[in-house]
């Protein structure tokens, strides 16, 4: 059947086209009047029902009848290592009206009604897709100044064509509180504005990570997959928390081939430029410079000034220019710092029901400026090292031996331990309820440990710069 459709299609387009199109494809089953045939991805598949959907149905129709159907499966390319490769079956869209689980794709591409919003998975749960993104933060308030406009205008032009520019990925990379979030907000609440139809998902790095970690427990890590598959732009901030965590880095990278190999917008943030991340798998970074990586430098003064002004303006609040500029002057680090100071500002000046002063201002930024350090707290604790070790924290705490759990927890003790003032015991009965033998004792293994095994001396110091 499937050769005498290709002799009636070979005859009616070009040479070239037959062999780029319908020379690959397999055919795989024929059941009465559906045939199956097999395309080597989903790109491969878009194209065929888009440019040559009418001549397959006409050639199928004269070979096995008005009800003719035919079934894609897709091939996919086995990126992550899996041992079996794994197909996913397509029914054309222009045959079958009906929305069944796995003829998702379909149905998306056919602009379904009923799968528009609220977006809704058929077959993997109902779950809506809620973008996430916090209205608050758009591109009218990101203000712009020499130290952002790489970066914001990157981030313009990704908004105004999503997928359709070579900046893909786009990263947003630069020091805390500098505006990254801000940004990675501001560009999919534009998408949103511009494309309402798009399926836009904002999600920080570490909370992927949770419900992958989540998905592995609860044995749908496929579902995890092709949940991420469906979206039309993905954010996700904070990339440098996938850090060490092979597992979540595995099946980020298998999405993003996914969603980048469909014309899918990729957007990431992270504290570091891609040449100095660490404990990021090769194949990850090499993908993250594919596109453009775009820095959030250190705001100038005139800059910070002017996020000051702005910020007064929109709570409509007056404060004198002398005090906008002595806190613009003395912190120039951290853009949410400088926010901090000025609400703090306002707010201790309506409380005591007093002027703004300088001399106000004054006390404020020197506190300010002294308080950034903060306290560590053993649940802190806890909760980095289970995700550094992809595990949640009742993982940690639990009473299994197995040893990999065992030295995260112990790790947990020791830092605990080295970073707050708690007790043995307070340690121990914090950390799954042991006695301050346990933490003692786990103290000492690491202590161990750190001078015998080299990859565990790692773990310390990773670990350690997370809490000095
Ligand atoms: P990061 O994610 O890099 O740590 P955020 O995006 O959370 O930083 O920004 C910290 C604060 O600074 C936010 O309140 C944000 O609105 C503000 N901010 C950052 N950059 C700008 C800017 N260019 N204009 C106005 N506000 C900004
Ligand atoms: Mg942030």
């Amino acid at each position: 059947v499937w050769n005498n459709c290709l002799a009636f299609i070979q005859d009616n387009i070009q040479p070239q086209a037959f062999k780029t199109w319908f020379e690959p494809i397999k055919p795989v089953k024929l059941s009465e009047n559906s045939l199956s045939i097999q395309v080597p991805s989903k790109f491969f598949y878009e194209w065929l029902e888009e440019h040559y959907v009418k001549l397959l149905k006409v050639s199928l129709t004269k070979e096995l009848g008005e009800n003719a159907k035919l079934i894609y499966i897709i091939k996919m390319e086995n990126t992550y290592g899996n041992k079996e490769p794994f197909t996913e079956r397509i029914p054309s869209s222009n045959r079958s009206q009906q929305v069944a689980p796995q003829e998702l794709e379909v149905a998306i591409k056919s602009k379904n009604p009923e799968l528009k919003n609220p977006f809704v998975i058929p077959g993997i749960r109902n779950i809506k897709i809620e973008s996430q993104l916090n209205p608050n933060y758009s591109f009218d308030n990101f203000l712009e100044g020499d130290s952002n406009r790489l970066a914001r205008s990157a981030g313009m032009a990704v908004a105004n064509k999503p997928g359709g520019t070579s900046f893909n990925p786009l990263l947003v990379f630069g020091g805390v509180g500098l505006g990254k979030t801000h940004l990675a907000h501001a560009i999919g609440v534009d998408i949103k504005d511009k494309y309402p139809e798009r399926t836009v998902l904002y999600i920080s790095a570490e909370k992927f990570t949770q419900q992958y970690i989540e998905s592995v427990k609860k044995n749908t890590r496929n579902d995890f997959i092709h949940f991420y598959q469906l979206i039309d732009v993905l954010i996700i901030d904070d990339v440098q928390f996938l850090s060490g965590k092979s597992g979540t880095q595995d099946v980020f990278f298998h999405i993003f081939n996914h969603l980048h190999q469909n014309g899918k917008q990729v957007i990431l943030t992270s504290d570091k430029a891609p040449v100095d991340m660490q404990d990021i798998e090769q194949r990850l970074l090499s993908r993250f410079k594919w596109g453009l990586s775009a820095e959030l430098q250190t705001p100038d003064y005139e800059t910070r000034v002017s996020i000051l002004k702005n910020k007064l303006f929109r709570d409509g609040v007056e404060i004198p220019d002398d005090i906008v500029d002595h806190v613009a002057r003395n912190i120039k680090t951290n853009i949410r710092e400088l926010e901090g100071a000025i609400i703090s500002l306002i707010a201790q000046s309506s409380f005591n029901k007093k002027e703004v002063t300088l001399e106000l201002a004054q006390q404020v930024v020197e506190k300010f400026v002294k308080n950034t350090k903060r306290e560590v707290s053993i649940d802190y604790i806890q909760k980095v090292v289970s995700d550094y070790f992809e595990m949640d924290v009742a993982t940690l705490q639990s009473k299994t031996r197995k040893r990999h759990i065992v030295q995260a927890r112990q790790l947990a003790m020791f830092f605990a331990k080295k970073f707050t003032k708690a007790s043995l015991a307070s340690i121990g009965s914090q950390i799954g309820k042991r006695d301050h033998a346990t933490v003692l004792h786990a103290c000492k293994t690491v202590d161990n440990l750190a001078e015998t095994d080299k990859q565990f001396k790692k773990y310390i110091d990773d670990l350690s710069k997370k809490f000095s």
